[in-house]
């Protein structure tokens, strides 16, 4: 139901953007060349926090009071890109040990600011299966998103965003995989002829 309801929304957003095997290759945000074995410390690196935490666009009062659908859009494939290169690459990313399931929080994120958004959703479902529905539902202000370093001087990087952004990139795009354990899971279920264990 929800995703019928956003079809349209959706495919304006993504119609912004060009991209090819989940690789954007235009965009008005110019994916970055990141260095990601040379991660940078968040103490020589002041430089790299640019530009301000990207907001959501987001349904308008007026719209939002005749209808049932979610609120947010989610972010745009430019604010994506925009948002993402706020990451500094931490050395020590305090962000991943306030993640409950080690989400390889920089690593997504350095993905996402390369416009290698497919290849984000597959670095966030090597933890977690689900990155659609904790994109919307964590509380990343108290988890990962309370250590970032970013937040102790300003605004945390909206890794949850991010999270829900390439998630439903994923899904939109008709690229969603079903990883390692989940096709496990699948397999043993009673109509794939097989029994479940245990
Ligand atoms: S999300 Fe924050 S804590 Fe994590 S690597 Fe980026 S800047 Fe560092």
């Amino acid at each position: 139901m929800r995703n019928r309801a956003y079809l349209r929304e959706e495919k304006t957003a993504m119609e912004r953007i060009e991209h090819k095997d989940g690789k954007c290759i235009s965009g008005a945000a110019a994916p970055r060349e990141v260095e990601t074995d040379g991660r940078r410390d968040p103490e020589t690196a002041p430089e790299a926090v640019q530009h301000p935490r990207q907001p959501m666009p987001e349904q308008p009062p007026q719209v939002r009071v005749g209808n049932f659908r979610e609120v947010p859009f989610g972010l745009t494939p430019d604010l994506a890109i925009l948002e993402a290169t706020r990451c500094i690459q931490c050395k020590n990313p305090q962000c991943v040990k306030g993640c409950p399931v080690s989400v390889q929080i920089p690593e997504f994120i350095d993905l996402v600011a390369k416009g290698k958004f497919i290849e984000a959703a597959r670095k966030i479902k090597e933890t977690n299966a689900l990155p659609a529905v904790c994109g919307r539902v964590c509380p990343q202000e108290e988890q990962c998103e309370m250590p970032c370093v970013l937040g102790k001087k300003g605004e945390p990087v909206a890794i949850g965003r991010l999270e829900r952004f390439v998630a439903d990139f994923e899904r939109v795009t008709g690229n969603v995989e079903i990883q390692g354990s989940e096709r496990r899971r699948a397999s043993a279920l009673p109509w794939s002829g097989r029994a479940p264990r245990g």
